[in-house]
């Protein structure tokens, strides 16, 4: 494919390398400390630790009866009933010791006494007046976690850096933190350019008061919401023109948060102005364009943001930028692809690969070669039997097209055709 002789147009695996390096290098922004649901989604800026080993006891996991496995050698057996130990019991309740031929009834979730070094489930046996008949052996261990075997105390549970999901939220209430560390989510500026580009009207004015030729602001409402799940806030910059100095105002005011996405004006068009504008503002360029299909365009890079009088000439900071392209779902793509793990390393989370998934093909597929395509694509079926298949699209403008999908189907560069039946990577949103 004709590269138009741009050398900073890369493949992408080497322009997502690119931003992952770049993404490695971050400082993570200031910390603060929020009640435990408040830090669902978050990222951790403390390492959670076991406070004691866990499990803390014995734990059976069954209903059953705690027993000696060398009682059930021989079955049937009988073993003398010596009580019963519920989850939770007052230590001074517990038993102190399990003889030979002797067995407690348990719950699930009771510590075992020391002595039996397993559990029999309840459908093995028939209790009786004073004893129990068990039919079915065990081996030593069954059925219970020996105390420690999940976590010893002091072992290191979530490190920072670490998404809090439900599980890592159940795991911090496990070990008794009401409040977490977390890191401060970084502010993510978006600007969308266009002459074209109108805003939607709020309050009073009617929603279709909107000329034929223009188009609403759909980007920055698809960055928002891509940037409150990267674990970003969004700060929204007016539509800015084509046109140098108001489009120049805007980008200098989206460098004074922690990144600036645009969107629009980074084409080949002579109205593309966002890059000879970064320019301009002494910009580095990382990549000018990526081999992928839609968002080829796509622009990363770094300026220097206004000195402020305080600053010192070679401590100037400098903010990282990603130029994206207009077309809705180039802009959908394109932030996945580059500008999530940029926000997730800001909002202080360790680096991970792109992942993507595997389905088998349901309908043959035709495309062009010499880019890695992200084609809108649903992913349906039951259990095992996912297959994924294209939604037919007008193109990298089609939003309708890409909310009737649920996932993109990637084709790498070096594929023309795919027949059904062939697994195929799945990029999940
Ligand atoms: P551009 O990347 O500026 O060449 O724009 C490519 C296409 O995306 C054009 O059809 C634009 O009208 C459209 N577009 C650009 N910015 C937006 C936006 N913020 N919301 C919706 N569509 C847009
Ligand atoms: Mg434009």
């Amino acid at each position: 494919m004709n590269d138009g002789g741009n050398p900073l147009l890369l493949s992408l695996e080497e322009a997502r390398d690119l931003v992952e390096e770049h993404a490695s290098k971050l400082v993570p922004l200031p910390t603060e400390t929020l009640d435990l649901l408040a830090c669902a989604g978050r990222v951790l800026a403390e390492q959670v630790l076991a406070d004691r080993d866990i499990p803390p006891f014995a734990r059976s996991t069954r209903d059953g009866y705690a027993v000696r496995s060398s009682d059930l050698e021989k079955l049937p057996v009988r073993l003398a009933l010596r009580g019963e130990i519920k989850a939770g019991p007052a230590p001074a309740d517990l038993p102190s010791m399990i003889l030979p031929r002797e067995t407690f009834s348990i719950m699930t979730g009771a510590p075992v006494p020391p002595g039996a070094n397993a559990v029999v489930m309840i459908e093995y046996t028939s209790a009786h007046n004073g004893y129990v008949e068990i039919a079915r052996g065990v081996a030593a261990g069954e059925n219970i976690v020996a105390p420690g075997a999940e976590a010893q105390r002091g072992a290191l549970l979530l490190s920072k850096g670490a998404r809090l999901n439900e599980a890592a939220i159940a795991l911090a209430a496990s070990v008794g933190k009401p409040r977490l560390n977390v890191f401060r989510r970084p502010r993510i500026a978006v600007l969308a350019t266009g002459d074209e580009i109108v805003e939607l009207h709020t309050g009073e004015r009617v929603a279709d008061e909107i000329g034929l030729t223009q188009i609403r602001n759909s980007n920055s409402y698809s960055l928002a919401v891509q940037i409150q799940q990267a674990g970003g806030d969004t700060v929204l910059l007016p539509i800015a023109p084509d046109e140098p100095v108001r489009l120049r105002q805007l980008i200098e005011q989206g460098l004074q948060s922690d990144l600036l996405l645009m969107t629009g004006g980074v084409s080949m068009g002579r109205y593309d102005l966002v890059e000879p504008v970064l320019a301009d503002l002494k910009a580095e360029f990382f990549f000018t364009g990526a081999k992928i299909q839609p968002g080829r365009p796509v622009v990363f890079g770094r300026a220097p943001t206004l000195p402020s009088l305080h600053d010192q000439p070679r401590a100037i900071p400098s903010k990282y930028f990603f130029g994206l392209p207009g077309n809705p779902v180039s802009t959908m793509v394109t932030f996945e692809l580059f500008a999530r793990p940029m926000i997730e390393a800001l909002a202080g989370m360790a680096p991970h690969p792109l992942l993507f998934l595997h389905a088998p093909l349901k309908t043959e597929i035709h495309v062009k070669p010499g880019l890695t395509r992200f084609l809108p694509a649903i992913l349906s079926g039951k259990y095992e039997a996912t297959q994924v298949e294209l939604v037919p699209w007008q193109g990298s403008g089609d939003i309708a097209a890409r909310s009737r999908s649920n996932c993109y189907l990637v084709v790498p560069p070096d594929r023309e055709q795919i027949p059904a039946g062939e697994w195929v990577a799945v990029m999940l949103r």
